[in-house]
């Protein structure tokens, strides 16, 4: 038996409800294969084109003429995990029922404590919602506060910090319904940014790297086993060129080895391996697997996709 975080991409997951549902149907047979067969699973999830799509929404319809109020971006990112949530539990929970499993399948609302002092903060790079034009981008720098930079070309767009992940608010409850063996979503969209302030969490302008908070949650929980599923089959060195070439295994020193030589996009792929690393490094045997949600089965058999291991 093995304790396994589940990290889903959410480029994966489609762009519309309909796509969304039809994604998770394709990950839900080998998640409940896993349960079945003794395993503790946590699933974890991204949230960008979705949280995109939520904040969009609220943007234009503040705008319009019907009153409806403006949705600040952690509100955004808890109503993203909610909506995640509830299509992954619903397509699991039927699997579920038609095996006879006794088991539940619950969606953890998660905030996850970043340090206000994180070098993030005073360098916003994550860009959400809508383009606007220089002079919109000024205006609402001027009103609001917002940080605008221009998005290659395509117009102005606001900007968040992307801190790393310190804490996670709801650990202990996650732990102990993983260890009853329940099956738990959690930190979707690498969690609800939030800071300490006395007693209180408060949510904050920013994302979390998904990759980054599930490893943490990984080390947390004590889990043995990170796989990470995203929309391509395996990680590779000079990626996109002539030169290209599918790995089946890193070792951690080669992991940081090709990271220094820059083969990992920064938003994309360099989280996924560093937090693989990460958490390889974290303890004894632990590993980790990248691969394509389409794959997760093949991948955890050993039989595709990229698995990191300590030496
Ligand atoms: P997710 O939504 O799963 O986090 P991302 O789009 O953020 O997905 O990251 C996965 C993408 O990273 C892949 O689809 C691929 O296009 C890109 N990528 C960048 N560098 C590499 C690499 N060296 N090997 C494989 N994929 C890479
Ligand atoms: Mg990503």
């Amino acid at each position: 038996m093995s304790r396994i975080v589940i990290a889903l991409g959410g480029n994966a997951l489609g762009k519309t409800p309909l796509e969304q549902q039809a994604a998770v149907k394709n990950t839900t047979g080998s998640i409940i294969d896993l349960l079945e067969e003794g395993h503790q699973i946590v699933l974890t999830h991204g949230n960008g084109p979705q949280i995109g799509m939520i904040n969009l929404a609220f943007e234009l319809a503040t705008a319009s003429k019907e009153k409806t109020p403006a949705m600040p971006f952690p509100e955004c990112g808890a109503m993203s995990q909610g909506y995640i949530g509830y299509h992954l539990q619903n397509a699991l929970g039927r699997e579920i029922r038609s095996r006879g499993i006794t088991k539940s399948v619950a969606t953890i609302v998660t905030q996850v404590v970043v340090d206000p002092n994180d070098v993030a903060f005073s360098r916003p790079t994550k860009p959400i919602g809508s383009f606007y034009s220089e002079k919109e981008a000024a205006s609402l720098k001027a009103e609001k506060g917002y940080e605008m930079v221009e998005d290659a070309g395509r117009g102005y767009r606001r900007v968040v910090p992307s801190p790393l992940p310190v804490d996670i608010a709801e650990k202990d409850i996650i732990k102990n319904l993983v260890d009853c063996g329940q099956l738990v979503i959690t930190c979707g969209g690498g969690g609800i940014p939030v800071i300490r302030d006395g007693d209180q969490l408060k949510g904050i302008p920013a994302v979390i790297d998904k990759d980054f908070a599930s490893e943490k949650l990984a080390e947390m929980i004590e889990a043995d086993f990170l796989v990470i599923l995203t929309a391509v089959e395996r990680v590779a060195l000079n990626f996109g060129s002539a030169r290209e070439k599918w790995l089946a295994q890193m070792t951690v020193k080669e992991a940081k080895e090709y990271c220094a030589q820059g083969h990992f996009a920064s938003g994309s792929m360099l989280p996924k391996v560093k937090a693989s690393l990460q958490f390889v490094a974290s303890g004894k045997n632990k590993k980790s697997l990248i691969t394509s949600l389409e794959k997760v089965k093949e991948g955890l058999s050993g039989r595709t996709g990229t698995i990191i291991v300590k030496h």
